[in-house]
């Protein structure tokens, strides 16, 4: 490639030698180009591409060192080349010193040496220029990264910081220059504190690349710690020699805290901060090897509340979110630290009790859980309550591991929901028979009603005072292929369980109406037909449309439709029962409270609700003749209902001295297998004819 020679010197035979040798020159091709003045030069270095300039710095119009300086200034990045007389090199060597590239002695412009030397200077000129862009490129890209970086010499100490060690440390550049690294990269072991040797020290003595012991901590120069996570390796000199070491490394503070954030996600419950059934799972595995070293107890206890459902779909789910919040503080509250709450999802909560000295412990654990749920809950503008069912399993007798003691406790769970909900059953071998059997009936259940096996059965409700049949109560039969007919009490609490009563129920209310529709049709004298409503259904939104549609589409009267709720149902959330009770009123269909007595009835809701009937529980009525306290509550029952206006049905009338009894009282109408058992429907229709004896 050629390169471009500027000439500046006012002896043109100065000029005309170096022209001779250099056009010649087998180190070329040079393009000279001569001037005589510094101000011409100047002008001609302002257009650029000049590869070297050989100058005299005797001009016409600058003398001395000052044309060199001058020259510099203006292409501080070009070679340049003094022409010195031989006499006097003093100027040459000044010139040298700031920054010239060497000297070419007048005298010695014919010798070859002459193009070499300048061909030389020109490509190390461009070497350096390529180190430069390339030092430079370094540094912009050790300040531009997030990593500290600290070099050392073979000493250890430091001779180059980036940005981000400069801020890790908290030393500036300056200061930390020169300094041992483990003055300035103070660190310690987390976990012992005992200061920490710096791993530069042991690259420098073993000659090969190492990282820190995890856990690490850097103390910062104002005191302030940080977790790191560093790698540290040698650095080489041309020969290979090991000249330095530098270390890398960054702040894992936030990776950390990450890290223990993931991890407690994944054992907590994100709704109520409770540990999930991971944690659980690992806890009570401890538990369990604890237990067995110590020859001692532990107990699971499950717990399901008994009307979340209802609840979530009535007041939505926010509401039934702060429940279950609530309901998770009240549970932690009801055990000691060293005991574990849990929450398994849905408004399942597993507690696991540790150091259960026996069976009792876990008694008074439940009782204590049952009592402080009952308090309602101010949730939003509602007081809410919930009951909850729990099953209780104890190691090592229900089980002897995790899965096991879990899944049993759930068994028993199941059996406290059959019985009656709001109390606690401890798991028994039995009960997994049972489990078995819930497990056979939903299946079965599922293709009962396309096969048709529902048929409904009419109990008769009689006017005590006339003998007349005033209505009936639907209700519900399973004609099951190979089981026979089976009772409501079997099959109604594993139907609401699993959300099939609601397809269930709707059916029973439209075979019930179209029914009486058809016996009044026909002239039978019946005043009314009452249907028993599940808590499940009363609770859904599109209850109340249901029944309009159904009473729209068999033609029933409303005033025929009695429901049937029972008070339990009712007094869960007397507040959105109140609503929807009146909605069913001003359609005209009248309404009953089932089970009256069995609930905990707050008289002032009782009052409030639009209710027609109140149906007498028939254990009551079944001991009115041999407790005392049964007959006094029949009695203030029938008072009570005649004071609110409305009509007393006594439930489960099945002899002559409960109905004398009833009677004496004023109880206006009865029901039960004194008067006639529930009857398939042809039977019923013939009752209705002949009438009771
Ligand atoms: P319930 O609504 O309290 O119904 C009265 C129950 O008492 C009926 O039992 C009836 O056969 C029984 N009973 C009537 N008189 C006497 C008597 O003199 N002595 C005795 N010991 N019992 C008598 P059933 O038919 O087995 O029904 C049990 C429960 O199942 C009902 O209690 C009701 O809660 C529920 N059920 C029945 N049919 C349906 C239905 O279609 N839908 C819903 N959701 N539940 C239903
Ligand atoms: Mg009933
Ligand atoms: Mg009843």
């Amino acid at each position: 490639m050629t390169k471009r020679v500027l000439i500046i010197t006012g002896n043109a035979n100065d000029a005309n030698e170096l022209v001779n040798v250099l056009g010649t020159a087998r180190d070329g091709p040079f393009c000279i180009e001569w001037v005589t003045l510094l101000s011409e030069a100047l002008k001609r270095l302002l257009t650029g591409d000049i590869d070297v300039i050989l100058v005299d710095l005797l001009l016409a119009d600058s003398q001395g060192i000052e044309t060199f300086d001058q020259l510099f200034a203006a292409v501080p990045h070009t070679p340049i080349m003094i022409l010195s007389p031989m006499d006097n090199e003093r100027l040459a060597w000044e010139a040298v010193q700031r920054g010239a590239q060497g000297h070419l002695s007048k005298g010695y412009f014919g010798s070859y040496l002459v193009p070499q030397s300048l061909g030389q200077i020109i490509q190390r000129k461009a070497v350096e220029e390529t180190l430069f862009i390339e030092k430079n490129r370094a540094e912009i890209t050790l300040n531009s990264i997030s990593d500290a970086v600290i070099g050392t010499d073979m000493a250890g100490n430091i001779d180059y910081l980036n940005i981000a060690a400069e801020k890790m440390t908290g030393w500036s550049r300056d200061e930390a220059r020169g300094l041992p690294i483990s003055k300035v990269m103070h660190i310690i072991n987390g976990e012992t504190r005992e200061i920490e040797r710096n791993p530069v020290e042991l690259v420098l003595l073993e000659n090969k690349p190492m990282g820190l012991t995890a856990g690490t901590i850097l103390i910062q120069h104002d005191g302030t710690e940080v977790s790191i996570e560093d790698s540290s390796a040698p650095i080489h000199d041309l020969g290979g020699q090991i000249s330095g070491a530098v270390i890398v490394f960054h702040d894992i503070t936030v990776a950390q805290e990450m890290a223990l954030k993931m991890a407690y996600l994944a054992q907590h419950d994100f709704l109520t901060s409770l540990p999930n059934r991971v944690l659980l799972n690992d806890r009570i595995m401890q538990a369990i090897s604890l237990a067995k070293r110590n020859d001692s107890h532990l107990a699971v206890l499950f717990l399901d509340l008994d009307n979340f459902k209802y609840i979530n779909d009535s007041l939505g789910h926010e509401t039934g979110d702060k429940l279950l919040q609530s309901v998770a503080q009240a549970l932690s509250a009801c055990v000691r630290s060293s005991d574990t709450v849990s929450r398994q999802g849905g408004d399942e909560f597993v507690i696991l009790l540790t150091q259960d000295k026996n069976s009792e412990d876990a008694s008074l654990t439940a009782n204590k859980i049952l009592t402080a749920l009952a308090m309602s809950h101010s949730i939003a503008k509602h007081k809410l309550h919930v009951t909850t069912s729990i099953g209780i399993s104890v190691y090592p007798a229900d089980g002897q591991d995790a899965e096991t003691l879990i899944k049993n406790a759930d068994t028993a769970m199941y059996h406290a929901k059959e019985k009656g909900r709001n109390n606690y059953q401890f798991f028994s071998s039995s009960m997994n028979v049972r489990a078995v059997e819930r497990q056979v009936i939903e299946a079965n259940l599922r293709r009962a009603l396309e096969q048709q096996e529902f048929v409904v059965h009419y109990q008769p409700k009689v006017n005590l005072n006339t003998n007349m049949i005033t209505g009936a109560e639907a209700l519900l039969r399973w004609i099951h292929p190979k089981w026979g007919m089976v009772l409501p009490g079997r099959f109604v609490p594993i139907a609401e369980a699993c959300g099939l009563i609601v397809p269930i129920g709707n059916w029973v209310l439209r075979e019930a109406c179209e029914q009486t529709k058809l016996w009044k049709e026909v002239g039978l004298k019946i005043d009314s037909i009452t249907v028993n409503i599940s808590a499940l259904e009363f609770r859904r939104n599109d209850f109340v449309d249901g029944v309009q549609t159904i009473l729209h589409e068999t033609g029933l009267e409303p005033d025929c439709l009695q429901l049937e709720i029972t008070e339990s149902v009712l007094m869960r959330d007397a507040e959105s029962s109140t609503i929807i009770l009146n909605q069913l009123k001003d359609m005209g269909v009248q309404l009953a409270v089932d089970d009256f007595g069995t609930g905990y009835s707050s008289l002032s809701y009782l009052r409030q609700f639009p209710i027609d009937v109140l149906k007498i529980d028939r254990s009551f009525v079944r001991d009115i003749d041999s407790s005392k306290d049964s007959s006094i509550i029949v009695s203030a029952v029938i008072a009570m209902g005649n004071s609110l206006k409305q009509r007393v049905v006594a439930e489960g009338v099945d002899s002559q001295i409960q109905l004398d009894f009833l009677k004496a009282l004023q109880c206006e109408e009865g029901q039960g297998y004194f008067f006639s058992r529930p009857l398939a429907a042809d039977q019923f229709a013939a009752l209705l004819t002949t009438g009771i004896r």
